[in-house]
């Protein structure tokens, strides 16, 4: 049985929760020393006592738990869980229905109603996220709801909720067949290698489906094509199948390079004929500086904070000096694809990373697509946070 807490927030957190706002602060609440154990049930009430929902104790690095409803009588159990489950597929039918996509996500965690709970689809396997021990106190009601909900082959788990939010190494596997990995996923038709059980990481990003697809589809044809920040190669792969002349991946991680011949030859591309870096992007700027290298096309998609031995990079503080070293590099009339995942730059201060980069560089620009999260990859107004990508095309126009 689970432990059930009152759990008393101040009148300002009282007020936004009843928004819709999901997500439980620490400093919103007024008697801290009730939350012990996490998965503890925490009936949320305000300064007079009222009622305002029902969540869970799970520390994330966000917050201390989420509410999951406002029903004062609902149960968190397995019903309950196979009941958000069953909703989360209602919308991602059209997914499920298309043969050339075959990965995608399937429960968005607050979106879909659950905060700190996430379930990925790998053609007939599913990855479930834990983002803290409180969510993963669930761990058999929701397997029982999956096991209801989902027809699957096999079912894999991440527990990210070490210290520091992070990955716990271990075997993933939960249950069903094991996968045989590398296995192929599809996506739009392009084909993509994935491990399920090699850490936090699987070999795509599945929420860039779209940008691969508009990078396929109109940006490549001919084009001289940089990838930055590469990890697996997928976007540089979307490109070379779009018609691009040459794709140039740079990513500092040595396991990056053996990774992204795979996804090319998984698409039956010679690799071969297409340049694999393994370097830091801030080392490969000035060596492009020295050989004049310039491109028709270049992605940038920094993880929001990254340390390497040479340098710290945040995507808050250091992207507008990323975008002017991209500008260098960029041909007269070509397009940059400026990508960020980080929480701390909204669309706004993006926006305006992007104008003063163009601006300090005395270059005129010209947004031509702009992409935030996919529909699978449900949000819900009331938590805009939840809302993180941000993605704008950018024509370049030098003098
Ligand atoms: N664009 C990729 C995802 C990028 S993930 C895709 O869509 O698949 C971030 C990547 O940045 C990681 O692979 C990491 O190894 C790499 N990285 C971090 N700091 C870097 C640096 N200074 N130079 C090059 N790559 C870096």
């Amino acid at each position: 049985m689970k432990t059930l807490i009152n759990v008393k927030v101040n009148k300002k957190a009282a007020a936004k929760l009843r928004t819709g706002y999901p997500l439980i602060e620490k400093e919103a609440i007024e008697n801290p020393k009730v939350l012990k154990e996490e998965g503890a049930i925490l009936r949320i009430l305000d300064d007079k006592k009222n009622y305002i929902g029902t969540g869970y104790y799970g520390v994330q690095n966000k917050g201390v738990g989420w509410i999951v409803t406002q029903e004062p009588e609902e149960y968190i159990d397995a019903a309950f869980f196979a009941k958000k489950i069953e909703t989360a597929v209602q919308h991602r039918k059209e997914l499920m229905n298309d043969p050339n996509t075959t990965a995608f996500r399937i429960f968005n965690g607050e979106g879909d109603g659950i905060g700190g709970l996430i379930i990925d689809y790998y053609d007939g396997f599913y990855v479930i996220h834990w983002y803290s021990e409180g969510i993963y106190s669930f761990r058999e009601d929701v397997l029982k709801a999956v096991r209801e909900k989902l027809d699957f082959k096999g079912i894999y788990e991440k527990k990210r909720f070490d210290q520091k939010g992070q990955y716990i190494e271990d075997d993933d596997f939960v249950e069903g067949e094991r996968g045989e990995f590398p296995m192929i996923v599809k996506e739009n038709g392009v084909r993509f290698a994935v491990d399920l059980n090699d850490g936090a990481m699987t070999g795509i990003f599945l929420d860039q489906r779209e940008v691969r697809k508009a990078i396929r589809e109109r940006y490549s044809s001919g084009a001289g094509m940089l990838n930055m920040f590469s990890y697996t190669g997928a976007f540089s792969v979307c490109s070379a199948l779009g018609g691009a002349k040459k794709t140039t991946s740079v990513d500092v991680a040595n396991r990056s390079k053996p990774k992204t011949i795979q996804q090319f030859e998984a698409n039956d591309l010679d690799a071969s004929q297409q340049e694999i870096i393994v370097d830091d992007v801030f080392q490969y700027f000035k060596y492009a500086a020295r050989k004049e290298r310039t491109f028709d096309l270049v992605v940038v998609d920094p993880p929001s904070f990254a340390k390497t031995k040479k340098r710290t990079f945040s995507a808050a503080k250091d992207y507008t000096k990323l975008l002017k070293e991209t500008i260098e590099l960029t041909k007269h009339n070509g397009v940059i694809v400026a990508s960020t995942n980080s929480s701390a730059v909204d669309v706004k201060t993006f926006k305006q990373f992007i104008k003063t980069a163009c601006k300090e560089k005395g270059v005129a620009y010209d947004i031509l697509e702009q992409y935030a999260l996919p529909d699978d990859f449900r949000t819900i107004a009331a938590f805009p946070e939840g809302n993180y990508l941000k993605v704008f095309f950018v024509k370049v126009m030098k003098k």
